[in-house]
């Protein structure tokens, strides 16, 4: 090698170091915008200002620990509207003004139509594009959720796609949400979570709504979701809430045998053929515990 190769040598190296040292950065950043954390961790977060995990059992999927319950709704109550409430457009974006007149003649506020959310990676793409498409694009509320959510998702190609984004309010936020209440809402969204992002998981909930659950018993969890404003026209919706409130809602003021008019011993029965039949995971490991 002569000289003036080994300089080029050199300066290929410092280079190299350079881009894979920015690289490391890049990616350390990135992280700490989103980083893992476990169900306590999550719980334990009360921010002051909205704050991304990824949760560490599934990675894939995201959770918004919001500190101001106006806030959330603001940031998702349009996705609501869009995708899983009855009687509202699933073909457009409904101006903030319609909005705000649907959650009213359903008798509640913005800040408390919803405590927590849950959305597929999918869902939040068609929103934006609807939003842009038929609504004037995004409300600043908005912006600031997607911008958030840009920051921490790699551009092109990623290693945890499909990902899903759940949400929690942070304590103190509401009378309602004690320490129970969030736990369940938490683990209530994960569900879901788990849903969007783990096909195996998909796999099961569906064949069990279809295959594990009598007629009746489908009909009794139709209704209860109808009762609570769902969709009762999307088949995945009523499947994915139904695991959601059958196995992953503990607390007896968000579901009970009564609510869903079913005997207690068929809910028992049901919840361990569901679990009996899950495939391995996070949630099978608690659940077995
Ligand atoms: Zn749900």
């Amino acid at each position: 090698m002569t000289l003036r190769g080994r300089h080029l040598g050199a300066a290929f190296l410092f280079a190299l170091v350079l881009a894979l040292g920015s690289f490391v950065g890049w990616r350390y950043w990135r992280e700490s915008l989103a980083p893992r954390a476990t169900e306590a961790e999550i719980l334990a977060a009360n921010p002051d200002e909205p704050r991304l995990f990824r949760f560490a059992g599934n990675p894939a999927i995201i959770v918004l620990v919001v500190n101001d319950l106006a806030v959330q709704g603001e940031m998702l109550n349009r996705i609501a509207a869009l995708t899983e409430k009855r009687g509202l457009p699933r073909d457009r974006v409904v101006s903030p003004e319609e909005l705000t007149a649907a959650i009213a003649a359903a008798g509640a506020t913005p800040a408390t139509w919803y405590y927590g959310h849950d959305y597929s990676e999918k869902t939040l793409k068609r929103f934006v594009a609807l939003a842009n498409q038929t609504a004037g694009g995004l409300t600043g509320a908005e912006q600031r959720l997607f911008t958030m959510l840009d920051r921490i998702s790699p551009a092109g190609g990623s290693d945890w796609l499909p990902w899903a984004l759940i949400t929690l309010p942070r304590a103190g936020l509401d009378p309602l949400l004690d320490d129970t209440a969030r736990a369940t809402i938490l683990r209530h969204e994960l569900s879901h979570g788990e849903f969007f992002s783990e096909v195996t998981y998909e796999s099961h909930v569906m064949r069990f709504w279809r295959e594990g659950l009598s007629a009746t018993q489908r009909e009794a969890f139709t209704a209860f979701l109808a009762h609570e404003e769902y969709d009762t026209g999307n088949e995945a919706l009523l499947a994915n809430e139904m695991q959601a409130y059958l196995v992953h809602t503990a607390d007896p003021r968000f579901f009970n045998a009564e609510a869903v008019g079913l005997p207690e011993a068929e809910l028992t029965d049901l919840r361990r053929r569901f679990i009996a039949g899950m495939p391995q995971s996070w949630m099978r490991s608690l659940l077995a515990r």
